[in-house]
């Protein structure tokens, strides 16, 4: 599949919006869940074919230096009736100069193309618990945005999200009474450890939880020893998924991210 960039929005100086549409988003249905996400194929720079091409192909035709770099991103927004074929937002961190992603959405212009395949997604928060807990970096604030906004009127939930600074927070549409919190890390002195411990500082209340903790490969990992650990979550009641690794690549992190995962498992079984 593949759409085009209609616009582009800087939410936040760290935080692009890029809206698709176009013919090549017909038939998409990112409905199986608020964390759905899209595969992007972002070709580099010179690549002799595109702008839209079949991943498929290109990895049979195309030798390694010529492959797409493949990128998760989560499904902001789905608008079926906007546009001709939809409207899909993205939301992108921008972290810099360097990677794939990140730099193909500061600079994307109307009209640019982007491929990608999927969706995938995993988690809806469950109707029948007695709260939620959502956590995580920006790369987790496209999901737990799309989550909040399913959250009935009354629900309790309680929202822990990481970011650079003041300036760096978005409004997000959570229901009245929710619990929600944005941490800094400018000016902390262990910035990586805030959500965990904002987390173990919480009075969860008794019944049935549901968490949603995603984003940065080694808070994740904290947060799941505390929640399974100490808070008695099951794993069942959890959706937990480290997105990406401080220092690492993409490409670098899923070399890993088997042995990253069974470790973490095993850290609480
Ligand atoms: C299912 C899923 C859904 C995701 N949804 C989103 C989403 O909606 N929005 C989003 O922005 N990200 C999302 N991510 C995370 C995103 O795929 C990664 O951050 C990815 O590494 C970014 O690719 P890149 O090409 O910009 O940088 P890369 O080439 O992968 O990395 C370059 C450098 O930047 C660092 N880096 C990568 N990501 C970040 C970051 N978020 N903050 C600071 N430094 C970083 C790396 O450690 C590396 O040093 C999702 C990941 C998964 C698995």
């Amino acid at each position: 599949m593949h759409g085009v960039v209609v616009s582009t929005e800087r939410l936040t100086p760290s935080m692009v919006r890029v809206v698709l549409g176009g013919e090549g988003l017909a038939g998409f249905d990112p409905s199986g869940g608020t964390d759905a996400y899209v595969n992007l194929a972002i070709p580099p720079a010179g690549a002799p074919y595109g702008p839209v091409f079949d991943p498929a192909v290109v990895r049979e035709e195309q030798p390694k230096e010529l492959q797409p770099a493949r990128r998760r991103y989560t499904v902001r927004a789905w608008d079926p009736a906007a546009g001709t074929h939809g409207e899909l937002v993205l939301d992108f961190v921008v972290h810099g100069d360097s990677g794939a992603a990140g730099p193909w959405a500061a600079a994307a212009q109307p009209g640019d193309v982007l491929v990608f395949q999927g969706p995938g997604a995993g988690y809806t928060p469950n109707p029948g618990a007695d709260w939620h807990l959502l956590v995580g970096d920006e790369s987790a604030v496209p999901a737990i945005a799309a989550s909040l906004e399913v959250l009935p009127a009354g629900a309790r939930a309680f929202v822990r999200l990481l970011c650079d600074g003041p300036e760096h927070e978005l409004a997000l549409p959570a229901p009245a009474g929710v619990d929600l919190v944005w941490l800094h890390r400018a000016g902390a002195e262990a910035p990586a450890d805030l959500l965990a411990d904002a987390v173990a500082a919480l009075d969860l209340p008794a019944g049935r939880g549901h968490a949603f903790v995603h984003g940065e490969a080694d808070e994740v990992r904290a947060l799941r020893r505390h929640l399974l650990g100490d808070r008695g979550l099951t794993r069942a009641d959890m959706s937990c998924s480290p997105y990406w690794r401080r220092t690492m690549t993409d490409e670098d992190w899923r070399a890993v991210k088997r042995d990253f995962v069974a470790a973490m498992e095993s850290d609480v079984a």
